[in-house]
């Protein structure tokens, strides 16, 4: 089945390479010695029918795991499991900004904001999102996202895994708020729970 995922693909891959090189050469004297700096327009936003006239822009969801799941494996195996974790927020977070910017940005409210992460997550191939709760205050959210990109159907091993999508989820939060938000998956199709659900609380802090 070919799926849209070509553009969560190319984001995916361009910032977790981006993370990998920076770690893995310790911090970065200058910014104009990267060779990986992420752009949205040179990368995700490259025009397909002159790159893809043939392929065109979808792909299928097995080489976005492909993709993720080896680089995990290595991450995990060279810096270990909590390196890794905090990459893959990391870049997930750098993700979310991006996607905020190119998708999001200009929604007038959390619903409208909510609405249009609906539509681009189901139009892209994403997963099924859907808010479950909202405080009045704005500052807690329960978020869940059905048929993810990441890991339905994988099998159950009582450990949450889509830490990308924490980070994801914190960076559109942040952007369109400009307040801080801690995003934690609570449950995963592979704890059992067939639908990954984060809750989104604020820290009380300012980011921009
Ligand atoms: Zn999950």
């Amino acid at each position: 089945m070919a799926v849209f995922v070509t553009d969560s693909l190319v984001i995916f891959r361009h910032i977790v390479i981006q993370f990998v090189i920076n770690w893995s050469g310790g911090a970065m004297s200058t910014e104009g010695k990267r060779k990986y700096k992420f752009s949205w327009d040179e990368t995700v936003g490259a025009d397909m029918q002159v790159a893809r006239p043939n392929l065109g822009p979808t792909t299928r969801i097995e080489n976005y795991r492909l993709f993720q799941f080896t680089l995990r494996d290595v991450l995990e195996q060279h810096y270990g499991t909590e390196t890794a974790d905090t990459l893959f927020r990391e870049a997930g977070f750098l993700a979310g900004k991006s996607f905020y910017e190119k998708f999001l940005k200009g929604s007038a409210n959390i619903g409208t904001l909510a609405n249009n992460i609906q539509q681009w997550f189901n139009d892209l191939g994403i997963g099924i999102f859907r808010v479950e709760s909202s405080s009045a205050g704005g500052d807690h959210f329960i978020f869940t996202v059905d048929e993810d990109l990441d890991c339905s159907g994988m099998p159950d091993t009582s450990e949450v895994i889509c830490i990308y999508d924490e980070g994801f989820i914190r960076g559109i939060l942040e952007s369109f708020s400009g307040k801080g938000f801690d995003v934690r998956e609570i449950d995963c199709w592979c704890t059992g729970s067939r639908t990954c659900r984060f809750e989104a609380t604020g820290t009380n802090g300012m980011v921009l």
